[in-house]
Order: C-alpha cells, then sequence, then structure tokens
C-alpha cells in the first residue's frame, strides 16, 4: 500500500526527520490561506498523486503569488493527471501540498528497500539525487552506497555515518544524513514498510539536510498491526479489479498475462499459474474463490477476470471437496450468460459431484471446453487464447 507525499511527511515527521513546512490543501478556496502562511517569499505547490515523475510532468512549480497557487489548484484538482511514469495511465488530482520554497544546493538520494538476494533490508544514498535512481544504479553504480542491516540489529548513526562520510569532504553534512538515515530505518521496521524514498533529500541554505519529497510503501500483509497506516488508505488508488474482488470475498490479484484463471484454493491456484507457464502461456491473474464459495462469487469472480482486456481464454480448474463441482458450473454459466463470453472457456472440474457439474456444463448450450487433467486444460487453455488472437488481432 502506497501513501500519499503529504501524509508521508507527517510520518516522517513524527520519526524526528525534518521537512520543509507545508499544508495540504483540497480545494482551491484553501490555496490563499496555504500561500501566505508559508511564503518565503514563494511557495512550491506539488500534486498529491502516487505516481513519480511528477516534478518532470508540470506537477510541481513554484508559485510566486497567492493567485498563482490558486491558478495551479484549479488547473489540477479534479482532474486527471499522468506522467512518464505511469505507464499510460492518469489519476484524479484530489489534493495539493503548499509548502515553504527552500533553496536548494543540492539534491541527494536516500532509500530504504528490501534486497531479496541478500535477504535483508538496504539503506540506499547518493549525492546523485533529484534523479531516478535507477538510473544512477546503471550509469554509476559506484555512486551508490548500500548499507545492509536486520531487523533485529538496527543500524546506528554512528556506523551510518562512517560509511556515507565517504561521499564528503566534512563531517557536518553526512552526520545529519546518517542521523536522518538512521530515524527512517527506525520506521522503516516499526511499520513494516517495504519501500522508502526521500528523493530529494536536500542540502539547503548550505548547512542543513530537508526531506523534500517522501514516497512510502507499506507491506500490505502487516496493515493489520498498524491500524494508522491502513486508515490512510486512498481508496482510488487501488487495481480497480482488486477492489471489486475485495468486495465480494475474492482473492485476486492481477497478473498481466492473457489466460484468465479461477481456481478454489491457493495451492491450486499457484500450481495452475505454473502449468499455464509450462504450457508455454502466461496467466492473466491469481484468482482463488476459496474453499466455500457460493455461485454467486463465482459469477462475480468470472466478470472480474473478464473485466481485464488482455484476457484471451478463460482456465476454471476446481477440485471439489468442501466446493461442489456442480455450484461451480452454475456460476460459470450464469457468469457467461450475463457476460456474452467471446473468449475460449475451459473448465476442469473434478471432485465432489463432479458428474453433475460436468452435466449442467454439457447440457448449457455454451461452448465450453471441458478437460480431465490440469495438464490437459492448461495446454488446450493456452492453445486457446493463442487460437483467439490470431482470429482477432486484426480487430484490436
Ligand atoms: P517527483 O518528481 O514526483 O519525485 O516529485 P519531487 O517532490 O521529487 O519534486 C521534483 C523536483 O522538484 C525535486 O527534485 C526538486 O528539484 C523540486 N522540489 C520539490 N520539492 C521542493 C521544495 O520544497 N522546494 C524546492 N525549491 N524545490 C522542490
Ligand atoms: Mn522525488
Amino acid at each position: 500500500m502506497k501513501i500519499h507525499e503529504y501524509q508521508s511527511r507527517d510520518l516522517l515527521e513524527k520519526y524526528g526527520i525534518p521537512i520543509a513546512l507545508g499544508q495540504v490543501v483540497f480545494s482551491t478556496a484553501e490555496a490563499a490561506g496555504a500561500f501566505k502562511k508559508f511564503a518565503n517569499p514563494s511557495c512550491v505547490a506539488k500534486v498529491q498523486v502516487l505516481m513519480g515523475g511528477r516534478g518532470k510532468a508540470g506537477g510541481v512549480i513554484h508559485v510566486h503569488t497567492a493567485e498563482e497557487a490558486e491558478a495551479f489548484c484549479s488547473r489540477f484538482l479534479g482532474k486527471p493527471f499522468s506522467t512518464y511514469q505511469s505507464a499510460g495511465e492518469s489519476k484524479i488530482v484530489h489534493a495539493v501540498l503548499i509548502s515553504e520554497d527552500r533553496r536548494i544546493d543540492e539534491e541527494y538520494y536516500l532509500g530504504i528497500a528490501i534486497d531479496r538476494a541478500h535477504d535483508q533490508p538496504v539503506i540506499l544514498f547518493s549525492r546523485e539525487g533529484g534523479v531516478e535512481i535507477e538510473e544512477v544504479a546503471i550509469a554509476k553504480p559506484e555512486a551508490i552506497t548500500r548499507i545492509y542491516f536486520s531487523y533485529t540489529n538496527l543500524p546506528t548513526k554512528e556506523q551510518i555515518f562512517s560509511q556515507i562520510r565517504k561521499q564528503f569532504s566534512e563531517d557536518k553534512i553526512p552526520s545529519q544524513i546518517a542521523d536522518i538515515a538512521a530515524k527512517l530505518a527506525l520506521l522503516f521496521m516499526e511499520k513494516d514498510v517495504s519501500l522508502c524514498e526521500i528523493n530529494p533529500l536536500a542540502l539547503c541554505g548550505g548547512s542543513t539536510i530537508i526531506a523534500l519529497d517522501a514516497k512510502i510503501v507499506f507491506d500490505d500483509n502487516a496493515l493489520f498491526r498498524h491500524l494508522d497506516v491502513a486508515a490512510m488508505k486512498d481508496p482510488d488508488e487501488e487495481d480497480e479489479r482488486e477492489r471489486k474482488a475485495k468486495e465480494v470475498g475474492l482473492n485476486y490479484v492481477s497478473m498481466g498475462g492473457n489466460v484468465g484463471c479461477l481456481v478454489n484454493g491457493a495451492g491450486l491456484a499457484m500450481a495452475t499459474m505454473d502449468m499455464i507457464k509450462m504450457a508455454g502461456g502466461e496467466p492473466s491473474n491469481f484468482l482463488d474463490v476459496g474453499g466455500g464459495a457460493t455461485a454467486d462469487q463465482v459469477r462475480e469472480g468470472f466478470k472480474i477476470i473478464l473485466q481485464d482486456p488482455r484476457v484471451e481464454a478463460i482456465l476454471v480448474n476446481i477440485f471439489g471437496g468442501i466446493m461442489k463441482c456442480d455450484v461451480i458450473a452454475e456460476g460459470v454459466i450464469q457468469a457467461s450468460r450475463e457476460i456474452d463470453l467471446k473468449v475460449p472457456l475451459v473448465v476442469r472440474l473434478e471432485g465432489t459431484r463432479v458428474d453433475e457439474g460436468r452435466d449442467l456444463l454439457k447440457n448449457s448450450g455454451l461452448q465450453i471446453i471441458s478437460c480431465r487433467t490440469i495438464k490437459e486444460a492448461a495446454q488446450v487453455s493456452v492453445q486457446k487464447a493463442a487460437e483467439y488472437r490470431a482470429q482477432h488481432v486484426h480487430s484490436r
């Protein structure tokens, strides 16, 4: 889960990390008041959307008068915004941050991420801030200092200082950065963060270090123990299909391939995805309809899969243990009728009431391909998806 910059700022402040003074506004009417409070004599106005690259897209500007602050708000609030990092997607701006305009001497990068190859969190620091760290990592990897640590043994300010000091010729600046990095590591651990970035961490007025941007991503699986964090969730920012699935009690994760999967049980869902890959295909999603799903839920799951325009075939793979095969068959038939299913549908049923289920499918009058084994079902659905693509490639 991601939170907005204005929310991240509050969290940094709670951990004693210096940030620029400022205020978030949700309407143009608040803009002049906020401007007057923080103008020195200008302010920085920043759109609050969960995407990087706002600066380059015109979403971060200096405003010199209350009128300019208002103009910025009325230009962006309630309107779609996108950047080169948002992959063609746009998001509606609901808030603008108006902060004092600090004069920046240098822009640094400070982040903490989990390095899965090392099985450890790592502090990343670079003097080359204000630009994308991925670019620095490729062009000038030696410009990034990496400090690995463990959750049970957080790095001290002194330990961080001894590493970061190498990038500077004096002590005062790296000492402040080390202090901030140590506080950020505590936040990272205590709040179950999976990624946080301060870019830029700015040197202002020749000697003071301030966080001028903040991006924090939390581990969704730990949100239950951070109700303060969970409360900051912006419902607009969720994947539309994942949100819909949660609403109807289904466990759906979008994967990006072209074979939609509807499976009962997380283990079987993973195995099904593996089988699709082994058959040379790409699953569109993970979808576990659970052990006791109703026909209604199956129908909803089906609709959610079909909302992804990349889907070129659907594979339903159900082992009827608690769940009965005829219930699944009913849901599949209902959904196919309601949605006017265009893509090929492959169904593999096994277990309780399997014969009743297969009969229902066979007698439905719908074009449903029934398979006996997972392997066969995976191969057939990958093949049918390819055929569907070949037939429809010109019309899309
Ligand atoms: P991003 O492009 O979405 O990462 O947005 P940032 O918050 O990093 O803003 C982009 C750039 O705007 C930064 O690299 C800074 O150069 C500048 N900037 C951001 N905040 C401030 C600020 O408070 N004062 C000044 N002077 N510049 C800022
Ligand atoms: Mn930034």
